[in-house]
C-alpha cells in the first residue's frame, strides 16, 4: 500500500474522529441527564475525542473475533478496473461482518480507507481491552514517515498526537474510569470508580445478577450450618464418622 493512500485514509480518520468532539464528551456514553454537579465535572473531563472512539470500537461485538488477515480473495474479478475489483474484494470480505460496523467501514470513498478503518479499531480494542487489564506499559504503533534527504540519508518523522487517533483521544483519560461493560461487553468511560456496568439497564441487571449470586451464597452457607437430615447422604456419612470414634 502506497504511503499517500495510508496518509489518506489517516487524514479521513482524523476528520471522523475530531467532527463534533463537543456533543461525543460524555452524552455518547449515555450518561447526561440526571447528574449531581459533581458527576457532571467529572465527565467534562473525559478526553474530547475518546467518546467517540468507544463509539466506534462498540461497533463490534464483545465476542466478535476481529481477524489480522482479512478473508479478501486472490483472484481478480473480471470485467472491472483495478481500483474497482480491489474495492470489491474488500467489500466481500466483510460479508458476515456485524451490520452497524459493515455500515461504518464500508461508509468510505477508497477500499484503502475502508482497510485502515478495520485495522484501527481491532487495535483500538485490544489497546482498550489492554489498559483496562492493567498492562503497562501499552506500547502503541505509529506511522511514523520515513524519507531520503537531499544527502539520500534516511530522515524519520515521527507522527503527532492529533494524527494517532487512539494516543490522541486516550490522552488524559483516568484509566480507572475505563471499562468494559460485563453485561454488555461495550466500552464505556464511567462517570464514578465504583460504576461497573453501563448502559443504566446494564447496571440494574448487574446488580440483579449480584444480588442473585449472594442469595445463593448465603442460601449455601445456612446449608452447611443446618444439620443433615437423618437418612441423607450427609447425614449417613456423618453418622458412619461419629461411629469411628
Ligand atoms: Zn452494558
Amino acid at each position: 500500500m502506497a504511503l499517500c493512500c495510508i496518509l489518506a485514509a489517516r487524514r479521513a480518520y482524523t476528520t471522523a474522529m475530531s467532527e463534533n468532539p463537543k456533543q461525543n464528551n460524555g452524552s455518547s456514553n449515555g450518561q447526561a441527564g440526571h447528574v449531581t454537579q459533581v458527576k457532571r465535572r467529572e465527565q467534562r473531563s473525559m478526553p474530547a475525542h475518546l467518546g467517540r472512539l468507544l463509539e466506534l470500537v462498540n461497533l463490534v461485538p464483545r465476542d466478535f473475533d476481529m481477524p489480522e488477515k482479512l478473508p479478501i480473495r486472490s483472484e481478480v474479478i473480471p470485467g472491472l478496473s483495478i481500483e474497482d475489483d480491489m474495492r470489491e474484494r474488500t467489500i466481500r470480505a466483510f460479508d458476515g461482518m456485524p451490520d452497524a460496523l459493515r455500515a461504518h467501514l464500508l461508509g468510505f470513498d477508497h477500499w484503502y480507507s475502508v482497510l485502515s478503518r478495520y485495522h484501527d479499531i481491532r487495535a483500538w480494542r485490544e489497546n482498550l481491552r489492554k489498559m483496562i487489564a492493567g498492562e503497562y506499559p501499552l506500547v502503541i504503533e505509529v506511522r511514523a514517515r520515513i524519507e531520503p534527504d537531499q544527502k539520500h540519508k534516511a530522515q524519520v518523522t515521527l507522527p503527532s498526537l492529533n494524527e494517532e487517533p487512539f494516543a490522541n483521544a486516550i490522552t488524559g483519560a483516568d484509566v480507572r474510569l475505563l471499562k468494559e461493560c460485563p453485561v454488555c461487553g461495550k466500552f464505556f468511560y464511567a462517570i464514578r470508580i465504583n460504576q461497573d456496568a453501563w448502559p443504566a439497564n446494564c447496571a440494574v441487571a448487574l446488580r440483579k445478577r449480584r444480588e442473585r449470586a449472594n442469595a445463593k451464597l448465603r442460601s449455601l452457607r445456612s446449608k452447611k450450618r443446618s444439620v443433615p437430615k437423618p437418612g441423607s447422604k450427609r447425614g449417613a456419612i456423618r453418622n458412619e464418622r461419629l461411629q469411628e470414634r
